[in-house]
């Protein structure tokens, strides 16, 4: 039987490698329904050539070849087998929650989904019986990796380091937007593509794995590993790790997680030679030179709404430095500054999520202000 799957963010990196796995297993998947923000022209596209149901874009008007539903009814349509959250940012939160509520399996690339509310989603998701599986390579590599969770010591996450990894602070101080895009091994989005050269995007990697994975943060381990072919390893109490590797596509990870708990040869495209890869290096991470990454974990420790104010301060940075309104390190200045004002909230509702989610927003376009 076909599994029956919706794309949230189908137009995004993530999105459109989705469809190049779902092309190459055109037998195994029905589409039932595709999201997209602003991009029409590429979502039409795409629902002549996938011919789903329903469809979402931010200008419903400009939808030709299927029904225009909200993201909310999608993810309530029980015809759903499995939903891809692809979308970036916060609105992919309300709507994985409703596919929870609902009992449809969650594919979860989103990352702001459990940054900001893993404390609420994760334990839904274990009431609902519903399976989240996670679709950043890391995680879907220690998913890969873990048989009993109970008997993992640690989790070790890599990283690629990002751009920046060999240049001094002082060149990171001048980077330009277009260095700062520049990602040497992954070609993802805008925002995450920054969030890799301040190493910010492995912090929330580290809080994402945190929920996923109910592990505490002082048994997440962050190494840097420039090669990106040993995705995350996990380390049994008895000293053995177990790692998985594979050449850096996130099309492996897409697939696994849509496909998840069977495996095809799908978008396998050659296979992998360790004497052609020949050398893997592991280093620590420069912690003075990525603040981020340091400034993550801490928000991830004090919990509540701290990880809610460093995701809001983060984006709006991110956001700002694109538009070339600040320097590549004022975005960590700006959510260290936001972070310090904050008066964090134990166990924030969802509302309250969204209410500090939008104050820390404002604030910190505030402080961009005095930049201009
Ligand atoms: P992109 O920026 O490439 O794509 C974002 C997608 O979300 C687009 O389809 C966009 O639509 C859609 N979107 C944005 N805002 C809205 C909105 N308000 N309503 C509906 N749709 C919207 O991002 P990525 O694919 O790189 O990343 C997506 C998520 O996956 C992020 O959370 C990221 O952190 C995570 N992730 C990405 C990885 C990667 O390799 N790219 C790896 C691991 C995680 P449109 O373009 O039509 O406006
Ligand atoms: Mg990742």
């Amino acid at each position: 039987m076909k599994r029956r799957i919706s794309i949230l963010g189908s137009t995004g990196s993530i999105g459109r490698q989705a469809l190049e796995v779902i092309e190459k297993l055109e037998d195994k998947f029905e589409i039932i329904a595709l999201a997209a923000g602003g991009n029409t022209d590429l979502l039409n596209e795409q629902i002549k050539k996938f011919k789903p149901k329903f469809a979402y874009a931010s200008k419903p008007e400009n939808i030709e070849g299927a029904e225009y539903v909200s993201m909310e009814e999608i993810c309530s349509n029980r015809d759903n087998d499995i939903i891809l959250v692809a979308v970036s940012g916060r609105v992919g939160l309300r709507p994985t929650i409703t596919a929870i509520n609902n009992g449809i399996d969650i594919a979860l690339a989103n990352k702001e989904t459990l940054v900001m509310a893993g404390d609420i989603v994760m334990p839904l998701a274990k009431e609902k019986g519903v399976k989240i599986i996670p679709v950043d390579s890391e995680h879907c590599a220690i998913h890969q990796c873990i048989k009993d969770i109970a008997q993992v010591d640690r989790l070790i996450i890599t990283a690629s380091g990002g751009p920046f990894l060999r240049k001094t602070v002082e060149d990171m101080k001048n980077a330009t937007v277009q260095e700062a895009l520049a990602h040497p091994r992954w070609n993802m989005g805008k925002k995450i593509t920054v969030d890799s050269a301040t190493l910010m995007n492995k912090g929330l990697e580290v809080i994402e794995a945190h929920h996923l994975f109910g592990m505490d943060y002082d048994r997440i381990k962050v190494v840097v590993h420039p090669q990106s072919v040993v995705h995350s390893a996990i380390e049994y109490v008895d000293g053995s790790v177990i790692a998985q590797l594979g050449l850096p596509s996130m099309h492996i990870p897409i697939q696994y997680a849509i496909t998840y708990p069977e495996r095809f040869e799908g978008i396998k495209s050659r296979s992998f030679s360790f004497s052609e890869i020949a050398r893997l290096d592991f280093e620590e991470p420069d912690w003075d030179k990525f603040k981020a990454l340091d400034l993550a974990i801490e928000a991830g420790k004090i919990g509540g709404s701290a990880t809610v104010c460093l995701n809001a301060a983060n984006e709006e940075a991110v956001f700002a430095f694109l538009d070339g309104r600040i320097k590549l390190f004022d975005i960590v200045h700006t959510v260290e500054d936001m972070m310090s004002k904050h008066v964090v909230v134990k166990n924030p509702t969802l509302d309250e999520i969204f209410d500090i989610d939008n104050e820390i927003r404002a604030k910190t376009k505030e402080l961009f202000l005095n930049f201009v």
